[in-house]
């Protein structure tokens, strides 16, 4: 009973029911249209009570009233909405995997807070975990075939509900394959393990994605690098063993080596491994000599991107790194151990308006910058430096290319990525500290 948008949205949650929906009301201004409903533009009549189940009633007017007072004498069952008082049901905020349906309820006291309980469980449970539980289904006959025990069974089940190559497969339709080879190995008595490369963004847990986060609340073990910040790790399954393997700046605690073969040993020993790099695995992560390694030892592996530092010190300074009639690219260099091949390129990109995102280049900036300027930068290029970008602890610098090449600036302790080009001048800068007056102030 009512024509508007609250009646629109109750009779989308009913139309997703076996339910027939009736929608009365004299004026019906929603767009009802694509809903598998009947409606009827008249006021409300006692007779339209006759088959039905459950009544919604929007309309506050006294046709609503009408509706309410005919709805109780009948004993139909009555929701007002907005008024839990007047309620005889309420309908949760509801998570759809179908066939897995999550009901979030609060007795109507507080959806708003319903909804942000859903958005938190929505964001633990994979998109795809409705094709998973109809997998799951599909697998029955075959398991019930194949495994006589019931403990057996179960833990196939719960292997396959929480795997995170099955989950991957289903995303490209795999799915059934990856479950049956799951079987395979269960039969076998072997749970195969895999590493998961995952990027977990600038050090912000809320900049991790949410496969990046299901699949550190599956890991058996996460192996991280020193750049990624506890809160991030702590995002995990709380009983996972943790392994820091170091490479921060200067420590290399364990070498890519050692760390290659590190992940190799987890996984041959079944175990889920989180590898947990910063940023994106596959920007100076060395991601590559990780998944070699893998493959040479026939290691099921799988990559998570993660936002890269570049594109989070952008969107802390609201630069466009591409921007039209200015900068027609980006690109992503180190400044470490670059030759001089490599920065007559970039300075030639530079020169035509590429933007350049420069890592690990934050102790040795003024070198970088003087070698651009030698290879023919001009020294006017605008430069903006963030550290710590995409954390709560940001740091920001600008000024030109030329004011740092005139000397170390005696920046605070954090990793940072340096952007140069026109466009770092679209940006939004302000309070940031200037390049030139901090070098002055070292002088
Ligand atoms: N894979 C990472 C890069 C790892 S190399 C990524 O995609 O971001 C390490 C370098 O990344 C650091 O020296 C620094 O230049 C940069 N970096 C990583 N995290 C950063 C952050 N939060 N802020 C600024 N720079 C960062």
């Amino acid at each position: 009973m009512g024509g508007g948008v609250e009646a629109l949205n109750k009779a989308r949650l009913v139309t997703k029911t076996s339910a027939q929906t009736v929608v009365i009301a004299p004026n019906i201004d929603a767009d009802f249209s694509g809903l598998d409903v009947t409606l009827h533009r008249r006021p409300f009549r006692e007779s339209d009570l006759d088959d039905a189940a459950l009544i919604f009633v929007t309309d506050n007017g006294p046709d609503g009233m009408l509706a309410k007072c005919a709805a109780r004498a009948r004993r139909v069952a009555l929701n007002v909405v907005d008024v839990p008082a007047e309620c005889d049901f309420y309908t949760p905020s509801i998570i759809d995997r179908a066939p897995l349906t999550i009901a979030i309820a609060t007795e109507g006291t507080a959806p708003v807070l319903a909804r942000l309980v859903r958005a938190r469980i929505e964001a633990m449970l994979s998109p795809r975990l409705g094709a998973i539980a109809a997998l799951a289904g599909r697998m029955r006959r075959q398991v019930e075939a194949l495994i006589g025990d019931s403990g057996s069974r179960r833990r196939y089940y719960e292997d396959l509900v929480q795997s995170a190559e099955v989950d991957i497969a289903v995303a490209t339709d795999q799915g059934n394959i990856a479950a049956e080879a799951l079987l395979g190995r269960h039969l076998e008595h072997k749970r195969q393990g895999s590493v998961a490369l995952i990027g977990a963004g600038p050090g912000s847990e809320d900049l991790l994605t949410l496969r990046a986060q299901r699949l550190l609340q599956q890991a058996d073990v996460i192996v991280h690098d020193q750049l990624v910040p506890d809160l991030v790790v702590q995002m995990g399954r709380r009983d996972a063993e943790v392994i820091a393997v170091g490479k921060a700046k200067g420590h290399h605690s364990f070498s890519q080596a050692q760390i290659n073969s590190l992940l190799v040993r987890l996984a041959g020993q079944g175990k889920q491994v989180a590898r947990l790099k910063s940023g994106d695995p596959m920007v100076f992560g060395r991601a590559g000599e990780e998944i070699a390694a893998l493959r040479r030892a026939d290691i099921s592996y799988s990559i998570v991107p993660g936002i890269s530092a570049a594109m989070a010190a952008a969107a802390d300074s609201a630069t466009p790194l591409t921007l039209r009639k200015v900068s027609s690219g980006l690109v992503m260099a180190t400044a470490h151990g670059a030759d001089d091949i490599e920065l007559d390129h970039w300075a030639a990109l530079a020169a035509a308006g590429i933007t350049l995102a420069l890592y690990m280049g934050k102790s040795i900036a003024d070198k970088v910058a003087t070698k651009l300027i030698a290879h023919g930068v001009s020294s006017q290029l605008p430069v903006g430096i963030v550290i710590n970008a995409g954390r709560s602890d940001r740091a920001f610098y600008r000024g030109t290319l030329g004011a740092l090449a005139g000397g170390t600036v005696p920046f605070p302790a954090g990793p940072a990525i340096i952007l140069a080009g026109e466009a770092v001048a679209a940006g939004d800068w302000s309070g940031a500290a200037d390049v030139a007056v901090e070098l002055s102030k070292v002088a």
